[in-house]
């Protein structure tokens, strides 16, 4: 299994990544596979060499190494651009002038957005065509299949017309470069999903398995924020948790494991984690129970 951890260096590592970043790693350190830890840098405005920092730090802290990288997004600039000649040379992307308002005005208007679309010498950005009809199913490894209709998917802007690429597009270059099998990362990303497999399908290349984590929730039941308590790594450890306690804690957060069991050690984490027991359903964090295994460390 080859996985990786993508995070976006726009603030802290929040619990939610630290959980993504740990079941990637547990699954890489339990199949005898490789994690790629990647830096997703394309947005320029809010990326900062210091949340970088931030992150690495909080990633060596729970002691999650990597086997790759990290590699740096903005450092592939030249592959992106080779893929999206490519794409504009076999006809599934054109560049088109149009803003999201004229596509939206012509969809009001004719009932879909294909109208609007230029050609690979037009100027202006870069949109992946979307085929007309028919669907894109992600097979999830834990959610099961979710299908998405063609007509309901904009054509995405995949990149500028500067030539600077999208998250869509530059994600699924990433991973196709680096050999990734498994794409492990949270449920907000499942919508995302279909048009990275799109850039796969356009470029006749194979995609990975995609699996989609859990929301994590607060014990109201709320997405978990800042009003929960603490919400990052940074802050867990501010407040003198253990790595081990966090990463037990975090760990069990519906990946399916014996409710009656509270301390795992990370090999056995590793030799137990499997995506298809992971749960479908949001996962509670409570920092009472993370107080709770943290005393008994
Ligand atoms: N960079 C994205 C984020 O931090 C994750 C992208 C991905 O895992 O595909 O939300």
């Amino acid at each position: 299994m080859k996985v990786r951890f993508a995070p976006s260096p726009t603030g802290a590592l929040h619990i939610g990544g630290a959980r993504t970043a740990l079941y990637n790693w547990l699954l890489a350190r339990g199949s005898g596979g490789r994690l790629v830890l990647r830096i997703e840098d394309t947005d320029r405005e809010r990326s900062t060499p210091e949340n970088v920092e931030q992150i690495l730090d909080a990633l060596r802290w729970l002691e999650l190494d990597w086997d790759e990288g990290p590699i740096f997004q903005t450092a592939n600039a030249a592959r992106h651009a080779e893929a999206l000649q490519q794409l504009l040379d076999s006809g599934h992307a054109y560049r088109t002038t149009a803003t999201g308002d004229d596509v939206r005005a012509w969809k009001a208007e004719h009932g879909d957005d294909r109208g609007f679309r230029g050609t690979p010498q037009d100027e202006g950005a870069i949109r992946l065509r979307v085929p007309d009809e028919g669907e894109t199913v992600v097979h999830d490894a834990i959610r099961g299949d979710a299908i998405f209709q063609h007509v309901h998917i904009d054509d995405p802007v995949i990149a500028r017309a500067d030539g600077s690429v999208l998250y869509n597009f530059a994600v699924a270059i990433d991973d196709l470069d680096a050999g990734v099998t498994h794409v492990v990362r949270g449920e907000d990303h499942l919508s995302n999903t279909p048009k990275q497999l799109l850039v796969f399908e356009a470029l006749g290349e194979r995609a990975p398995v995609y699996a989609h984590l859990p929301l994590l929730h607060g014990p109201d039941g709320k997405k978990l924020s800042k009003r929960h308590g603490a919400a990052s790594v940074q802050e867990l450890r501010d407040q003198g948790y253990l790595p081990e306690a966090v990463n037990n804690y975090v760990a069990l957060l519906g990946a399916g494991f014996d409710p009656e069991r509270e301390l795992f050690t990370v090999q056995e984490l590793a030799e137990l984690l499997r995506l298809e027991r992971i749960s479908k359903s949001p996962a509670v964090f409570d920092e009472r129970k993370l107080r709770h295994i943290n005393g008994i460390y």
